[in-house]
């Protein structure tokens, strides 16, 4: 009996103290930033590693946890390892949310725009609200978090969201980054970032099979990793999550994308062009202050679920939530 009992304060004491890296940690010094797939465990947890990295003479990893789709930076040394291939990885995690999600995006990946995951579940009363930072020189749209804290502020605290975030525009709003992180460590939003590639290329005139990431001489590599390189230097941990510029993509920039071990998430309620958000939508607006249409039609969707959202009948959902619910 003592000895169970000195097993269960052992086991405590190990989960209770585990170092995870801060979240507002900022990893000024990265090198060595690479690709590495397997299987992390740390009672009683099994997590996916996606990537490793060194900061500071010590070693990283960047796991995502396959039943919840969250994500979380944290000591190698933490974990018992064993590294496999990606395709060896995602067929050990094969009954997983993740793994069924990521293969679910692939198997939506022929079309030109809005490939991957467009909406959650129809049965959710509410929608998962993801704004995108594609680069802009234009201040970060506040009056939106503003007016989500305010609506939510009784039902759901912190409320969610998914901001998709660009490489050029981490570098240029380094104070609009701070200003959400302090929204974040206040408890008012939780954020799920998402990888929107590093340059954000496009062309006015060009189609789109030759546009966004589809241009040629696009680098996905670079797109990729130098984004989620800056956001961890912004202190801000990448989800598993991808969003495609413009989404727009084709089946082959699709398969580069979830090689990383990335979900390609699209919509189905581009609000700015007029498409209508439903229950389980995943919902698309620009939070750069390139499109405050859909800011504005968002602001209004709220005021007109004022009740609903006062009876809890109408939510904002984690985008993990939602696509680790699909059942497809
Ligand atoms: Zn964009």
């Amino acid at each position: 009996m003592i000895k169970t009992l000195k097993f269960f304060i052992i086991v405590l004491f190990a989960v209770a103290f585990v170092p995870t890296a801060k979240a507002q940690q900022n990893f000024l010094n990265i090198t060595n930033y690479r690709v590495f797939y397997g299987w992390a465990h740390n009672f009683p947890q099994d997590l996916l590693i996606l990537r490793r990295f060194e900061n500071n003479g010590r070693d990283y990893f960047l796991l995502v946890n396959p039943q919840t789709l969250q994500t979380r930076v944290n000591e190698s040394s933490f974990y018992q390892v064993k590294e496999m291939t990606l395709s060896e990885t995602r067929t050990f995690f094969k009954n997983t949310p993740y793994e069924k999600a990521i293969s679910q995006a692939e198997k939506q990946s022929t079309p030109i725009q809005d490939a991957g995951i467009e909406r959650g579940l129809p049965s959710e009363t509410g929608i998962s609200l993801t704004a995108d930072l594609c680069p802009s020189r234009k201040p970060l749209e506040r009056r939106l978090f503003a007016d989500m804290i305010t609506e939510f502020k009784k039902v759901e605290k912190p409320t969610p969201i998914a901001l998709s975030v660009s490489g050029l525009w981490m570098l240029k709003h380094t104070t609009d980054i701070e200003w959400l992180k302090k929204l974040r460590d206040a408890g008012e939003i939780r954020i799920t970032w998402v990888n929107h590639s590093y340059n954000h290329r496009v062309s006015a005139k060009a189609p789109l099979r030759d546009n966004f990431l589809l241009e040629p001489g696009t680098d996905i590599d670079y797109e990729v990793m130098a984004t989620e390189k800056l956001m961890l230097k912004n202190g801000l941990i990448p989800s598993a999550f991808f969003r495609f510029p413009g989404l727009v993509s084709d089946q082959q920039v699709v398969f580069k994308v979830t090689d990383y071990g990335l979900i390609p998430i699209g919509s189905d309620a581009w609000l700015a062009k007029g498409q209508k958000a439903q229950n389980g939508s995943i919902v698309l607006i620009h939070g750069n202050g390139n499109e405050p249409v859909g800011v504005y039609d968002f602001i209004k969707l709220l005021r007109s679920k004022k009740r609903q959202i006062a009876q809890k009948q109408w939510l904002l959902y984690d985008l993990s939530s939602m696509v680790e619910d699909e059942e497809k």
